[in-house]
């Protein structure tokens, strides 16, 4: 693997390079696919035949195996596939890959379900729905084999699995040919109904393609095409013994469902020679040593298959094996956990689908692997909220502020005490750049929750929020800092006070009278820092998980690394809040920015009125090793 490639949120949004539209591209303009003809439903050569020509111009599918939940990973392929479908006039297929019977589970069919509509796309095309599953073609792909047996392209392989590993040879050794290799046709087709038939154990022999034991290719060298295996399969129970392999039914489906761009991962381009010789096979005519002429059994122009580099993302992890593991040894909440890069942990964690896009355009389809940078998702997110999530404040890390002299100079200027208390107005946008949404209204006091770090009794240098009054070197005595509550008046800071070990308790200030923003004369004092508040008076608790990155290796399972190690123990601290009352009506899922903060969501399964949960999104800038 090469390079980690920079974050591209600082650069002009730039066409993304994508060799396959120019593939696409090329093909509309040749009418590669013009003749197609599409019958409404995936079938063989006669099905399609007998159907009009085919509405879509180009045909592509997203075909997940249903084990497990997707990850950004197959958003990438999601977004490329059903992208491309909807820029060329095309449709794109949801299939599901249930052709290994052990692993699919209900569960995750419907999640990979909500998942590609929650994403904003859509398998219903001409009044058409393509959701497809690969065993549904069982049927087909028993035929299609045996009609490779009996054009004496598939032989049934008696070899233990030992020997067939042993016999198929290495890079630099050729295979040699099994013993079963010679044997006739119909005495394949009879072993091979015999398998199906439940005639023998499982594992005692496979049916091969019988291509060529010295190809300088291995996955060309007679890879099998079905196994014996007893297992009840969740669509068609207990109908087969016998399964498809793979690299068998993958090419098989696509056919089926006349696919004309298959757009797959890089690992699998070694196996395009084998996808293109079985499709070859069975759209071919042959005559056989009887004198039938059999064969051409899928439609032409066969799909062809295109490898694009699977997406690695720094900080990452996008196996669901390992995922799963994650899940079930407790690491994390649940698949859903913000901190997992599934699209339903993204989702819970405040992204949306227009951020996830984005991301898929802006990291762009190549072929040679690499390691994107994690900050370049996260700027995507920051990008697409900035322009539309309301803003408010809150203070995640609370101390007490309190103004001494608040009651004399609301006396002064003829406010009434309410309650034996003083409170003033305040407001301030809902979106700086969109005044259509209005303002938001919340209250000041005598005591207001600020953050604990905006207040230092010894400050840094450069430090321009909360400090008192000190005397310095020489004896001279130096004024408390002025700073302006954000959307507040002016203030003086006085002092702090502490409890008996020394931790502050309150920081105190003086109200600068005359100073409220938007009132006239308000800047009349200049102030270096701004600070954000809550009132105690109207301030809501909330919890705030402030969530970050999952692991501190930036690569954290590369190399056969135990990604385990390097889990990083900080990633979820969570934190009781005061948030402004505009938050008070927020329903789950809705986002905002925090001011200073970041952008945070409300939880999608914990939050409720009157129990406010948010989850930090992203920050506002991209601080991580800074
Ligand atoms: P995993 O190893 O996580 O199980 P997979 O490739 O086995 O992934 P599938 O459900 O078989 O998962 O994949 C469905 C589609 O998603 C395939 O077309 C695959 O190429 C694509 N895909 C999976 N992972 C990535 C990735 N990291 N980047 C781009 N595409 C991916
Ligand atoms: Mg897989």
């Amino acid at each position: 693997m090469s390079a980690i490639t920079p974050t591209t949120t600082d650069t002009p949004a730039t066409k993304p390079s994508n060799f396959l539209r120019q593939i696409i591209e090329h093909d509309l303009a040749d009418g590669t696919y013009a003749s197609r003809q599409w019958a409404g439903s995936p079938g063989d050569a006669a099905h399609h035949a007998a159907g009009p020509s085919d509405p879509a111009k180009i045909r592509t599918r997203f075909p997940p195996e249903p084990n497990g939940y997707l990850h950004v990973g197959h958003a990438k392929s999601i977004c490329l596939n059903f992208g491309l479908a909807r820029d060329y006039g095309g449709v794109c297929h949801l299939r599901f890959d249930d052709t290994n019977p052990e692993k699919e589970d209900l569960e995750y069919v419907n999640a990979i379900k909500d998942t590609v509509q929650w994403l904003g796309f859509d398998w219903n095309a001409n009044g058409t729905s393509h959701l497809y599953q690969a065993s549904d073609y069982f049927d087909f792909m028993y035929r299609a084999a045996e009609y490779l047996v009996e054009a004496g392209h598939a032989y049934v392989d008696e070899q233990s699995a030992e020997a067939m590993r042993e016999n198929r040879g290495d890079f630099g050794k050729p295979g040699v040919d099994s013993p079963f290799r010679a044997r006739t046709p119909a005495e394949n087709l009879a072993r091979f109904r015999e398998m199906q038939g439940g005639a023998h154990e499982d594992g005692s022999m496979v049916l091969r393609s019988k291509i060529d034991m010295a190809s300088p290719n291995i996955n060309l060298r007679d890879p099998a095409i079905y196994r014996i295996r007893r297992a009840t399969h969740h669509n068609t129970g207990d109908k087969w013994c016998i399964y498809p392999m793979y690299t068998f039914a993958h090419p098989i489906e696509d056919a089926l469902e006349q696919i004309t761009h298959s757009i797959c991962t890089l690992e699998f381009e070694d196996q395009r020679p084998f996808y293109d010789w079985l499709l070859d096979r069975l759209c071919e005519m042959t005559t056989l040593p009887d004198g039938r002429v059999v064969g051409g059994l899928l439609a032409q122009p066969h799909p062809h298959q295109y490898e694009f580099a699977r997406l690695n993302l720094t900080y990452v992890i996008t196996s669901k094996r390992k995922l799963a593991a994650l899940v079930y040894d407790k690491r994390v909440s649940g698949w859903d956990d913000p901190r997992m890069p599934t699209i339903v942990g993204l989702r819970r964690r405040g992204y949306t689908p227009e951020a996830i896009q984005l991301f898929a355009e802006r990291i762009g389809v190549t072929k040679s692997d690499s390691w994107i940078d994690y900050s370049t998702l996260e700027g995507c997110l920051r990008e697409t909220l900035d322009v539309s999530a309301p803003r408010a404040m809150a203070v995640l890390d609370p101390v007490k502020l309190v103004l001494t002299n608040w009651d004399a100079v609301m006396e002064n200027s003829g406010q009434a005490a309410v309650d034996g208390r003083y409170l003033d107005d305040c407001s301030a946008p809902v979106h700086p750049h969109l005044p259509e949404l209005g303002k938001r209204h919340f209250k000041i006091g005598k005591e207001v929750w600020i953050e604990r770090s905006d207040f230092e009794e010894t400050p840094p240098k450069g430090f321009f929020r909360l400090f008192p009054p000190r005397v310095d070197a020489s004896g001279a005595t130096l004024a408390g800092s002025k700073t302006r509550l954000k959307y507040g008046h002016v203030i003086e800071c006085s002092g702090c006070a502490k409890d008996a070990a020394g931790r502050i308790t309150e920081v105190h200030a003086m109200l600068i009278p005359d100073t409220k923003s938007g009132t006239p004369g308000s800047d009349s004092v200049k102030v270096k820092g701004v600070i954000t508040w809550v009132a105690v008076a109207d301030g809501i608790p909330a919890e705030v998980r402030l969530y970050d990155r999952l692991f501190t290796d930036a690569q954290p399972d590369a190399g056969g690394k135990d990604f385990i190690e390097s889990l990083n123990p900080d990633s979820l601290k969570t934190v009781t809040a005061y948030v402004e009352p505009s938050l008070a009506t927020a329903k789950a899922d809705d986002k905002f920015q925090f001011e200073r903060h970041g952008y945070f969501v409300a939880d999608r399964k914990d939050h409720a009125a009157g129990k406010l949960v948010f989850n930090r999104a992203v920050g506002l800038k991209d601080s991580w090793g800074k």
